[in-house]
């Protein structure tokens, strides 16, 4: 028996492991994304039960879902771009799987994203919390901390006005860093896509879906609980569903933390 393997049980069933669960709940009142005419949009979740404890199925319940594949807390494959369109695995079935878990490093913007609806994390910060956290780990996963989560009204969460809607993000530069000079895995957020809200009207429109997913890597959106994470040292886990050609599914997203790495 592996004693690492054993280890990590152990610590988990005494509680100095914790598991955080950075998985927002699944409904219809799930905020989805809207885009502006002429682009479809995605339904939001729906459920229609096949049988439940009745003439259907006297013993058993089970439901018929329907959604859009980035609903909820969900993961972004690299096919979900044009610019990650014909890498390769680039779906849901084909990716490797090694690349779904890694360390996790999580930058505080709670304070600029509070003042500013747009706030954009730049390529300074990125640079000022390796100052305070030590160089961002190659294959990481790096998660943008807004408390945007705590927005759990649907309009409060999208946050829409007449110039469309209003939540913040990585700066560009800042998404070509960590891919390119600091080889991450990929980028998570509170909000309800990887790019920031405003990010339709950027040059190219939402740069960081076409670097993150142009360079063969992931997405998260609509995290939550990130203020239970280390700025450093939790190890997540995110595993989509395994759809055939899948450009993204809803995801549970588990953070490990070890007691004491706070
Ligand atoms: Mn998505």
């Amino acid at each position: 028996m592996s004693e690492v393997i054993n280890e990590l049980v152990r610590e988990i069933r005494s509680g100095r492991i914790k598991l955080i669960d950075l998985t927002k709940p699944l409904s219809p009142v799930t905020p989805v994304i809207s885009l502006p005419p002429p682009f479809a949009d995605a339904p939001p979740f729906s459920r229609k039960v096949i049988a439940q404890y009745d003439e259907r199925g006297p013993d058993w319940y089970w439901s018929e879902i329907r959604m859009g594949e980035h609903t909820g807390t969900h993961f972004d494959a690299p096919i979900h771009w044009i610019t990650g369109r014909d890498l390769p695995h680039n779906s849901c079935d084909t990716l490797l799987v090694q690349n779904l878990v890694g360390m996790a490093c999580v930058i505080d913007a709670v304070t600029e994203s509070s003042r500013d609806d747009d706030y954009l994390l730049t390529r300074e910060r990125i640079l000022q919390w390796e100052q305070e956290h030590g160089k961002i780990p190659q294959r990481s996963w790096i998660l943008m901390r807004t408390e945007w989560s705590r927005r759990t009204e649907a309009a409060d969460f999208l946050n829409a006005d007449d110039d469309g809607p209003h939540s913040p993000g990585f700066d560009q530069e800042a998404c070509h860093f960590l891919i390119y000079e600091r080889d991450i895995l990929g980028i998570g957020v509170e909000t309800v896509g990887i790019d920031p809200g405003q990010a339709f009207r950027f040059k190219p429109p939402f740069p960081n879906h076409a670097t993150v997913l142009g360079a063969g890597r992931f997405g998260l959106a609509s995290l939550c609980n990130l203020t239970a994470l280390p700025a450093i040292g939790a190890f997540l886990v995110a595993c989509p569903l395994k759809i055939v050609k899948g450009s993204g599914s809803p995801t549970r997203v588990l953070a490990f933390v070890h007691h004491g790495s706070i």
